[in-house]
């Protein structure tokens, strides 16, 4: 669990911390070599970052307490399911009863469940994976930063709207000095304590700058570190980790070889899950997931993308719609209706109830203006906030018109923060934060 609230450690288990927050205990991977029972920690994906003064540690927990169990019950009440079913698909209903009941809901149920088109059946779909999300999850939900540092790339996808195919965006790289900054303000000044480090496949940074720019910032500032350069190969994921990476964000964005194929011209899907793959066995969380919407996609493939997400046992599932970017081969296809990405999100919760965080992407925010909180409310419970300078995040335009451009990053945490209290949620990567 994501959990930047101070927890303290009730007992330590060779590499592994037991740590308690307000009596609800969560494991986490220790790396740091002084850790000791009765120590207060901020953990993140399952890491122990960093140990923090008992004394703070207290201030901390002391502004916490309350507003914890006020949203703990605020999310409870929120997530009731009520037993109304008129208007509800037959099968769908009993799909449902299957899964709260805990029963094994299969392949062909999931599919079911992604074709519903019945407004009353669709908000109960919602509802469930809410429920679920709540019954395993609590209502603890992810903020990590993100600083694109780059908006190169030597790709042509295509669909992206920094991809070799716009001639016309204004290019940025930001320095060593530059990252720094923008992480020692995320970190020190807005209180993140998990970073995504995102640029287009750029090959002006070496492995070796990569893994310079990853060591620094953790020994630094120690948070957990997510990567998000592109497919570095086996050898560069392994250097980076040994560098102190710890996440891997990098979408297959389709299961389907033909159109994983069409769209990413000169690679292949079987490279991309190879990646994906080792870095698990590499020890990292990974965030994956696909594209909702593209052309020629079908239901089907749809559900393979989830069960894709599920089978590379994704901490993080990432599913966004596809928007298209006026300088690319896709400009002018449609984008998908909302609830195509709502049920995409609801039935990857149902398909991982226990385990999945799953993100409210900015492409679905750039979509439709309502979608965090729909989202947070149909079994998502991650978001990312744009931590990069302003003057450079305009241009990381990989689709038109992104939502947030332009906001500040205090503005951002401000509606954030506004949005998950009025949902019972705890931003707890933003702990140290609470008002
Ligand atoms: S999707 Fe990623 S690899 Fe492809 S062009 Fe965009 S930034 Fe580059």
């Amino acid at each position: 669990m994501c959990y930047a609230i101070p927890g303290k450690v009730i007992e330590i288990q060779e590499k592994t911390a037991v740590v308690s927050y307000f009596g609800e205990t969560k494991k986490a991977i220790s790396e740091l070599s002084n850790l000791k029972v009765g120590d207060y920690i901020y953990a993140q994906g399952g890491f122990a970052i960093k140990i923090i003064p008992e004394k703070e540690a207290l201030e901390i927990l002391a502004t916490w307490k309350e507003t914890f169990f006020d949203l703990q019950e605020t999310d409870l009440r929120l997530s009731r399911m009520d037993l109304e079913k008129k208007r509800i698909d037959r099968k769908a209903g009993l799909i449902f009863d299957k899964v709260l009941e805990g029963g094994k809901v299969t392949d062909s149920d999931l599919l079911y469940l992604l074709e519903i088109k019945n407004k009353e059946t669709l908000e109960l779909l919602y509802k469930t994976a809410n429920f679920l999300r709540q019954k395993h999850l609590k209502n603890s939900c992810c903020v990590h930063g993100i600083i694109e540092f780059s908006n190169y790339c030597s790709q042509s996808c295509s669909y992206c709207g920094i991809s070799t195919h716009n001639k016309d965006l204004g290019r940025y790289r930001m320095t060593k000095e530059e990252i720094y900054d923008a992480a020692d303000q995320a970190i020190n000044k807005y209180g993140f304590q998990a970073l995504v480090l995102q640029s287009g496949e750029d090959k002006s940074y070496s492995i070796d700058d990569l893994c310079e720019i990853v060591s620094t910032i953790k020994s630094k500032w120690p948070c957990l570190i997510f990567i998000s350069f592109g497919e570095v190969g086996v050898e560069g994921l392994r250097k980076l980790y040994k560098a102190g990476a710890r996440g891997l964000l990098m979408r297959f964005e389709s299961s389907n070889p033909r159109i994983y194929g069409e769209l990413h011209p000169g690679r292949g899907l079987k490279s991309r899950i190879e990646h994906l793959e080792a870095a698990f066995q590499l020890g990292y969380l990974i965030i994956t997931g696909g594209l909702i919407g593209l052309p020629g996609q079908t239901v089907q493939d749809l559900l393979n993308d989830i069960l894709l997400t599920r089978r590379l046992k994704t901490e993080m599932y990432t599913f966004g719609p596809f928007l298209p970017h006026p300088k690319t081969p896709l400009a002018g296809m449609p984008p998908p209706p909302t609830k195509d990405v709502l049920k995409v999100l609801a039935v990857s919760r149902i398909a991982d109830p226990v385990n999945a965080k799953i993100l409210v992407t900015t492409g679905f925010e750039t979509l439709e203006s309502k979608a965090r909180e729909l989202g947070l409310m149909a079994g998502a419970n991650s978001v990312m906030l744009n931590v990069t300078p302003e003057k450079f995040a305009k241009n990381y335009a990989i689709y038109p018109n992104r939502a947030h451009a332009g906001e500040g990053i205090q503005e951002q945490i401000d509606s954030t923060l506004a949005l998950l209290y009025s949902i019972g949620r705890a931003p707890t990567d933003l702990g140290a934060l609470l008002k």
